[in-house]
């Protein structure tokens, strides 16, 4: 079946047709972290967005080239250096290797490709070069290169083809109120940033002075280099609509790198937010979660995952505890189902069975409809509950339904071994209680029982010896 997808520039679902005529590649650039602090589960979900687009095209036999950046120059890292005194890059690394850490936990695969922005200063001077050679960009009296809308409008480009614009409202009176006084227009934006003391060591020579770039030539040099100058799918955030994917736009396609009749981008697809009451979480708002805390608290990556792959990526939600807990009900009746199915197969193999993975593939081809998808498995769930209850499941029947299940796992990624999932200190406090009981000291054993109880687990024992459970 076809697979269809919301597209922003046309504000309709279309049906996805990669741009290589045989059909296989896809290009998918999806707009990556700013380094300047940890990021939040509301900035993950955007990520778990983009692996779910990802693992889908993998999973429809596409051979996907991912790239994604990581914004590591920009005002609020310039902000966070000069504060804490060390180099930029000591600075930003730290937190590219938390952002890192974080995408495993929550199994993301990982882009093929990572630009940094300071990694790609001689590919971004060539196309503020190249715009300014075209007459769509200028050197203002700060310093600064900016991209002028107006002149981009005046070549016969839209600015404006992610959103609806109305440009006599946005001149009236705004100038004034702009911090970049320089600027002919208010609704140019800065492609070079000229050094001001505040930026202390962060600079890089240029053409037209020490400065740095604006954040949104930086993905467009990123993506064009790495993905060509025209490309299938670009991903990000809502917030990312406007204005930095307009600019993008604007910026890549202002520079006429496209071949005649092609667009810098064919499909665009914005994530909805994350919400805490109702409001995005946000760093601003202070109403944000760290994955690390929530780990902490006891949750794993792929609960936290679960829950972000609820919604409907286009539908806002509000992240609660209590969502965590029902993802984790939900996942354990996944676990119960696939644990009796296993005892069943013993060692038989199978083909998959078809019925579970065209229900799921059929839900997710229309526009990624999670909710369908989820109901396909949880009916499955159900019927395989019933079959396993009557015992009319063969060996051969079982090993099928698990092969089923480990295909709709390599998009759903939420995985199905509840015994990887037990952190090390509860798995080390389990072999104290063995060794505890062997050596009949059952006081001790009954504590580290009601310890394991307090975090929520409880002991099991099986054939294989004692595991643990979550309550
Ligand atoms: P940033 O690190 O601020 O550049 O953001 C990285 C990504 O997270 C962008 O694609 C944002 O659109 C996205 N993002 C930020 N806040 C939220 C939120 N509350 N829910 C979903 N995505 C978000
Ligand atoms: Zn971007």
């Amino acid at each position: 079946m076809a697979l269809k997808l919301f597209n922003t520039l046309s504000r309709s679902v279309e049906e996805f047709a990669p741009l290589d005529p045989t059909g296989k590649q896809v290009g998918m650039y999806c707009c990556g972290p700013t380094v300047y602090d940890l990021a939040h589960i509301g900035n993950f979900r955007t990520f778990v967005f983009a692996d779910l687009v990802r693992r889908y095209l993998e999973f429809k036999g596409y051979a996907v080239r991912h790239v994604m950046n990581i914004t590591d120059v920009e005002d609020k890292i310039i902000a966070r250096v000069r504060a804490a005194n060390v180099p930029l890059h000591e600075y930003t690394s730290k937190y590219e290797q938390a952002f890192f850490t974080d995408l495993k936990t929550l199994e993301c695969r990982p882009a093929h490709e990572t630009p940094r922005a300071t990694e790609f200063i001689p590919e971004i001077i060539a196309l503020v070069e190249k715009l300014i050679a075209r007459g769509l960009a200028y050197q203002a009296s700060d310093g600064s290169v900016y991209f002028s809308i107006d002149k981009y409008r005046g070549c016969g480009c839209t600015y404006g083809q992610l959103v609806k614009l109305n440009f006599d409202e946005q001149r009236v009176g705004e100038r004034v109120q702009s911090d970049e006084y320089a600027k002919e227009s208010v609704a140019d934006f800065a492609l070079w940033k000229a050094r001001v003391p505040e930026d202390g060591t962060v600079f890089w020579p240029s053409p037209w002075g020490e400065g740095r770039p604006g954040w949104h030539i930086e993905c467009s040099a990123m993506s064009v280099k790495l993905l060509g100058p025209s490309f299938d799918l670009h991903l990000g955030g809502e917030d990312l609509i406007f204005p930095h994917h307009e600019d993008e736009i604007a910026q890549s396609e202002g520079a006429g790198l496209q071949a005649p009749g092609q667009r810098f981008v064919k499909h665009w697809m914005h994530g909805a937010h994350l919400l805490v009451e109702g409001k995005k979480m946000s760093k601003s708002l202070g109403n944000y979660y760290i994955l690390g805390d929530l780990v902490a608290k006891g949750f794993t990556g792929r609960e936290i995952r679960y829950l972000l792959l609820t919604a409907h990526y286009r539908e806002t939600f509000n992240f609660t505890t209590d969502g965590l807990l029902s993802a984790r009900t939900a996942l354990g009746r996944i676990d119960d189902c696939l644990v009796k199915l296993r005892e069943v197969a013993g060692g038989v193999e199978a083909a998959p069975d078809a019925t579970l993975v065209q229900a799921f593939g059929g839900a997710l081809d229309h526009d990624l409809n999670v909710s369908g998808a989820w109901g396909a498995i949880f009916e499955w769930v159900r019927e395989m509950n019933r079959q396993l209850a009557d015992n009319s499941l063969t060996a051969a029947q079982a090993a099928a339904a698990l092969a089923a299940w480990r295909v709709v796992d390599t998009v759903l990624g939420v995985g199905a071994a509840p015994e990887a999932e037990v952190p090390a200190e509860l798995a080390a406090l389990l072999e104290q209680r063995v060794a505890a009981r062997k050596a009949k000291d059952f006081k001790k054993a009954d504590a580290i029982r009601d310890e394991l109880k307090a975090k929520g687990w409880v002991i099991e024992d099986t054939p294989k010896g004692a595991r643990l459970k979550r309550l």
